[in-house]
């Protein structure tokens, strides 16, 4: 048994991770405050801090720094788990970071590791969706990304709770098929509503021109069916049909962008494109391109509709599926590759979005 200080300024979440912790066997010590943090740190040395970034008089940053200024000290030995929903500068020094909503399993796991193996370093994980910021705020926009990350931080604290109590509930009641369908449609709903939330703040940045693509040369074709690969195993359901010239095409292109709107055109594809359940994924070439079409067999888009579809918040029907904010990114990141992305459709027989980027000179 160790003991493990907990420092969470969100009473909810302070009480989930503190039965976390002691369902593995540990001894809790907890705060909301990160000045008491510190005082518990140096009075009694716990084997591990987990602390959250933002609290009231000390973030866990400043309580990090804190701790590590001496080297020699056991302080700075101690393995220190941070937690934010976005990533902070300066976690790295953190010997784990991980995002939030962190679900129950992901932090069993990271505590097990930092205590198993106390001061191994380990490496930064960053916050998924998002690049790297390309220049500091400026000066109008800056009040609206501070509210906005106030924002994400306000809501996502308790939606990260109640994701975490529901899947406390999940595991205590096994075997009762009313409660665990409700309950995951209760996880469904907070994780759609996470997503959302990622969508608004990535919005704002692109639309900011604060979000920067990181390319790497890679063979479109091979990237692409890695991607149509998983999403066979995702949808066993659907027919997915993939098709590419056999050269290889290589392409500029950042992997964790490009599989973002990948993801989104088979994912509206999947959503938008019933009854039919068939989906064609289509790699072209021309001297200066080349080509990802998605293609769906569904009911298809009013022609009139076709030229807002990739406006913000945009949705042809409000059905509840979406937030009208993934064609807008996807075109964004698509133009941030020297790409572009394009709809479309016959009413009745279905859609193609055509993602095209430029061939590596
Ligand atoms: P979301 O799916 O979250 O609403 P998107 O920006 O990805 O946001 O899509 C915007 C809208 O475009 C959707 O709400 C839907 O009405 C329409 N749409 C997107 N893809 C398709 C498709 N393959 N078939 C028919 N309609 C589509």
């Amino acid at each position: 048994m160790s003991v493990v200080l907990i420092a969470e300024d969100e009473q909810g979440a302070l009480e989930l991770i503190s039965e976390v912790v002691e369902q593995l066997g540990h001894q809790v010590l907890r705060t909301r405050d990160g000045e008491e943090a510190l005082v518990l740190a140096r009075a009694h040395t716990p084997a591990l801090i987990i602390s959250d970034y933002m609290m009231p008089r000390r973030s866990g940053l400043s309580l990090l720094r804190e701790l590590r200024q001496d080297p020699s000290s056991p302080l700075a030995q101690i393995p220190f788990l941070l937690m934010s929903a976005a990533q902070p500068k300066g976690a790295e020094a953190a010997n784990l970071f991980l995002t939030k909503p962190v679900q129950i399993e992901e932090m069993e796991r990271a505590i097990r590791k930092l205590l198993d193996s106390r001061t191994v370093p380990e490496a930064v994980k960053g916050l998924p969706g998002t690049g790297p910021v390309s220049s500091p705020s400026q000066p109008d926009t800056h009040l609206r990304d501070e509210l906005l990350n106030w924002v994400a931080h306000e809501i996502r604290t308790p939606l990260n709770a109640a994701r975490m109590s529901a899947e406390l509930v999940l595991r205590r009641t096994p075997n009762d098929d009313e409660i665990e369908k409700r309950i995951k449609l209760i996880v469904r709903q907070l994780d759609h509503m996470e997503r959302l939330l990622r969508s608004i703040l990535e919005a704002a940045r692109l639309a900011d021109g604060k979000i920067e693509v990181q390319p790497e040369s890679h063979d479109l074709a091979e990237f692409v069916q890695g991607t149509v690969t998983l999403w066979r195993e995702l949808q066993p359901g659907y027919q997915l049909e993939f098709t590419s010239p056999q050269d290889p095409l290589v392409v500029r292109m950042d992997p964790q962008r490009i599989r973002q709107i990948l993801d989104n055109l088979l994912s509206n594809a999947v959503k938008y494109g019933l009854p039919s359940k068939r989906i064609v994924i289509e790699i072209g070439s021309s001297p200066a391109f080349v080509s990802v079409k998605v293609i769906d067999f569904g009911p298809g888009i009013p022609a009139s509709e076709i030229p807002r579809l990739f406006d913000r918040f945009y949705q042809v029907e409000r059905s509840g599926r979406g937030h009208g904010l993934g064609l807008y990114i996807s075109a964004s990141l698509a133009r941030l590759h020297g790409g572009t992305l394009s709809a479309a459709s016959v009413l009745g027989q279905g859609s193609t979005f055509t993602l095209m980027l430029p061939r590596r000179s």
